[in-house]
């Protein structure tokens, strides 16, 4: 079964069967984590450490002792084959497996029906972290780094809440109103008082935020958000943070998948793409589901593929609401230029070839006819151009016949910081054929000047940059 993806859940195990096969170290710290989570654990093996032996004498554990024999599985919900003998533990797997219990096979996830995550324990907050056995050091290097961000004391902060779980929903019928102030509390100054360990003051905040709290008035806003080029890491934290915390997120074309999966699970999300051709909604439209998404109370977050402000009429979008006296918030992204230059490994200015970059919109034959090609051919500057992948050969010869060389190196760059990005290079002689010889789709970024050129050695990302065919090269 390649590549199918592991279903993440968490089982209940106090009270039921679990059975170790195995008596050695391993076995010992798979039944401690078994016992932790309240299993009836029964080990089976031929020798016992001194400590599984302990636990059995305190009657923590049942031990059975023998080799492993098919009836060790009548009563169990879940076994873990932990035993150094690799036949025996295929023996194992290969028995749970016709019984339909699940079974882990420690350290060999092709034996195993469920696997044990890296966990990361605020106990009852938990986190667990898997690579599917592909990579468990990374998996290891993961839970650091969130050990790292989350607090300690995160466990009892989460204990707290549930103790007031009931009168928070006493309080609070309608479920964004319970929401905000659950976010509060998980921010503010109850966390703190956690955080110093002084739980009962922390309590009586609670009680007093109950008294006080007013019903909150119904006011909606706006985030506008950049979601950055497609490469979810792009996001800034603060974009995350409102995306987290949103109730509905209008989102264009251009965003990632990977991005919108950040967002809060429960938020809604309405595609308000705008694809060249196909039936998409207006500018009007849009404006007018931000004003009644707003009006009605939500926290709504306009999410944009690169930054809000860069060809992304995300400055319309403000004057609407101002206009109309929603509350906005801007939040920038990494726009394509930046971030397509970046990833092909081509700084956009250089001190020996381009003390200046411009960002151009050609999307259409109107703005090429308005463009500044004087200007734009100038020596000695980069051009990131935004655009279509129609129009190349316009935009070339224009920028010839202002002046531009015609051997001015020249970078496609198609799908950028995406896992899918291609990067072509070639010179402005060669732009439309190379485009078309690679079958250059959008969304693409064109990056003109010397510094396209540096493309060749610096690249780093993905797939080493394609160039024009041996035949084309000669001819032009
Ligand atoms: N606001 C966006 C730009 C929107 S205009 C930003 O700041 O990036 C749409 C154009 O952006 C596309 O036609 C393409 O030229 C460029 N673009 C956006 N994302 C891109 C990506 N991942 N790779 C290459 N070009 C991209």
């Amino acid at each position: 079964m390649p590549a199918a993806r592991l279903y993440p859940i968490f089982t209940q195990l106090a009270g039921r069967a679990v059975l170790v096969v195995g008596g050695g170290n391993v076995a010992e710290r798979k039944t401690a984590a078994l016992l932790e989570a309240g299993a009836d654990v029964q080990v089976g093996a031929t020798t016992f450490t001194p400590q599984l032996s302990a636990w059995a004498e305190n009657g923590r554990i049942s031990l059975i002792y023998g080799e492993f024999a098919e009836e060790w599985l009548d009563r169990q919900w879940l076994v873990v084959a932990a035993t150094s003998d690799a036949a025996v533990n295929a023996q194992v797997a290969a028995a749970t497996e016709r019984r339909r219990i699940w079974t882990n096979v420690v350290d060999d996830a092709a034996l195993s029906s469920f696997q044990v995550p890296a966990v990361i324990d605020r106990a009852p907050l938990v986190v667990a972290v898997s690579t599917a056995g592909a990579a468990p050091v990374l998996a290891r290097l993961v839970r650091e780094a969130i050990e790292r961000v989350l607090d300690p004391s995160l466990g009892a902060l989460a204990a707290l809440a549930e103790r007031w779980r009931g009168r928070i929903r006493g309080r609070f019928a309608d479920l964004g109103q319970r929401r905000r102030f659950l976010e509060r509390l998980f921010q503010g100054r109850v966390a703190e008082l956690v955080r110093r360990g002084q739980l009962a003051v922390a309590d009586a905040a609670i009680a007093r935020e109950l008294a006080v709290t007013e019903a909150e008035p119904a006011a909606g806003s706006v985030v506008l958000v950049g979601a950055g080029p497609g490469d979810a890491g792009l996001l800034t934290l603060k974009g995350l943070r409102a995306l987290n915390e949103a109730d509905v997120i209008l989102y264009d074309s251009l965003v990632g998948a990977d991005v919108l999966a950040l967002a809060r699970r429960d938020a809604e999300r309405i595609d308000v793409g705008k694809r060249a051709g196909a039936h998409s909604k207006s500018q009007d439209e849009i404006h007018e589901l931000l004003l009644a998404q707003a009006r009605s109370g939500k926290r709504v977050v306009r999410l944009k593929g690169g930054d809000p402000f860069v060809f992304g009429r995300g400055g319309e979008e403000i004057e609407f609401l101002r206009a109309h006296g929603i509350a906005y918030e801007v939040v920038p992204g990494v726009t394509a230029a930046l971030a397509c230059a970046a990833y092909a490994g081509i700084p956009l200015t250089h001190r020996d070839s381009a003390q200046s970059v411009r960002f151009v919109t050609a999307h259409c034959k109107a703005s090429l006819d308005t463009l500044d090609w004087p200007a734009l051919a100038a020596e000695r500057q980069t051009l990131a151009v935004y655009m279509g992948v129609a129009g190349l050969e316009r935009l070339r010869d224009r920028l010839v016949a202002h002046g531009r060389a015609a051997t001015t190196p020249i970078a496609l760059i198609e799908n950028g910081s995406r896992t899918t990005q291609r990067v072509v290079l070639g010179d402005l002689a060669n732009l439309p054929q190379v485009a078309c010889e690679h079958a250059v789709v959008s969304p693409a970024l064109l990056i003109v000047g010397e510094v396209a050129a540096l493309g060749a050695q610096l690249h780093w990302f993905g797939a080493a940059p394609l160039t024009a065919a041996p035949a084309l090269a000669r001819a032009a």
